[in-house]
């Protein structure tokens, strides 16, 4: 065969793996949003392997973002899925009205750009010098500064304090949680010496926040003055950070290996320098063989869960987590819980995940680390991802209890 005539065939292989069911001269959509209800753990995990992209679950109800591949496998394998629509569409749909391109559309200008969010976290220190550090892990893929700010009494000086480490905006789109982590830095230095819990967290503690491990991927969602529902970080075809942690990487088809896939675990652990950067700083965190960090939170979006490790295994007790260890999780979890009305569970009963963060972060260094997934509750579709800014305050302040409890928690 001749080049023509073998791309051809190929081409026309292509038109036949796209579907009959596509309408003449109408291009099917790349990502079509669903839902499917009534489901159990297991055809969760059937869901999460196929590498569609799971928004969010609720009593059952999830989700799910797929391609036309990944819709007729799911459908083919008994699942009923029901379509929502079409995502660029509803994206558009949501982008009606004034954008400016980099900037958030109008009506969500309260969320922080990276621009605005450096300046306040130099404002932060700026004004607050004796009780703040700001630096940074390292760099994005696009050479993005990680930004750290370090909260304490004498922050210039490493004291005999448990250090408690808060981390945002692994994923994309999910912006409301680096307003979060904003809102813990304001808290915390704006409330010193006036607030006696604040006040009393900073001298006996090291509080350390990354508002941002994904700073290229969230501009890159609000690049062009719409949002584009993007998740991974701007490596290549873009690699899912909370899938490219080393531990269990890749173990047990809570990730994906096709580079197209939201879930996209990379090609290897660490191979976003996203992970790598954040990892090696909690690495040095190791004095004299102790790791000074006790505690953390990844704070995600959205379903109001609170999660523990780990993803990797629906076994409550593995190798790394005693029964005693995992009841210390739960108890945590459902206290944290209790306060801001969140559900509690371990990650794998939601669906089995691989190479992620709180694996991680206990596996590797007995950090008691939770996931939050934030406002909100559910069934929210994209939307979900992109509540207006009037929910910033309420939502980053139901969780100021929940932070002194995980704060209490680390010096025990
Ligand atoms: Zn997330």
């Amino acid at each position: 065969m001749g080049t023509t005539r073998r791309m051809l065939a190929a081409a026309a292989a292509l038109l036949l793996l796209a579907g009959a069911a596509t309408p003449a001269g109408a291009q099917p959509p790349d990502r079509v949003l669903y839902e499917v209800r009534g489901t159990d753990s297991a055809q969760r995990d059937t869901i999460a392997r196929s590498g569609a992209d799971v928004l969010g679950v609720r009593d059952g109800t999830v989700t799910v973002v797929a391609s036309p591949a990944q819709a007729r496998e799911l459908r083919a394998g008994g699942l009923p899925l029901s379509e929502i629509g079409d995502v660029d569409a509803l994206l558009a749909e949501r982008g009606a009205g004034k954008r400016t391109a980099g900037d958030f559309p109008a009506g969500d200008e309260g969320y922080h750009t990276y621009a605005e969010l450096s300046e306040e976290l130099s404002a932060a220190a700026r004004e607050h010098p004796g009780i703040t550090r700001l630096s940074s892990v390292g760099t994005s893929a696009q050479g993005r500064a990680l930004h750290l700010l370090k909260i304490s009494d004498n922050a210039g000086t490493d004291e005999a304090e448990p250090e408690v480490l808060f981390t945002c905006n692994q994923h994309a789109r999910e912006h409301l949680t680096t307003e979060m982590c904003l809102h813990i830095v304001q808290r915390f230095t704006e409330g010193y010496g006036s607030d006696p819990a604040v006040t009393n967290f900073v001298d006996t503690r090291e509080i350390l926040v990354i508002p941002s491990v994904n700073p290229d991927g969230a501009e890159y969602d609000i690049a062009g003055g719409e949002y584009r529902g993007w998740r991974k970080n701007r490596q290549g075809a873009g690699t899912d950070l909370n899938r490219n942690w080393d531990y269990r990487w890749g173990c047990c088809g809570g990730s994906s290996g096709n580079p197209a896939s939201d879930t996209y675990r990379g090609p290897s652990p660490f191979s976003a320098p996203e992970t790598r950067a954040v990892a090696g700083f909690v690495d040095s965190r190791v004095v004299d063989g102790t790791q000074q960090i006790t505690a953390h939170i990844d704070f995600h979006t959205y379903s109001e869960l609170v999660l523990w490790p780990f993803g990797y295994t629906h076994d409550d007790t593995a190798e790394g987590m005693t029964a005693e260890e995992a009841q210390r999780f739960a108890e945590v979890g459902r206290k944290m819980a209790a306060s801001n009305g969140y559900t509690p569970q371990q990650s794998s009963d939601l669906y089995v995940t691989d190479g992620t963060v709180n694996d991680w972060m206990w596996g590797k260094h007995k950090i008691l680390s939770f996931t939050f997934e934030m406002y909100p509750r559910g069934a929210g579709g994209l939307d979900g991802f992109y509540p207006p800014d009037e929910q910033i305050a309420p939502q980053t302040a139901r969780n100021d209890e929940a932070v002194d409890i995980l704060l209490a928690e680390a010096g025990a």
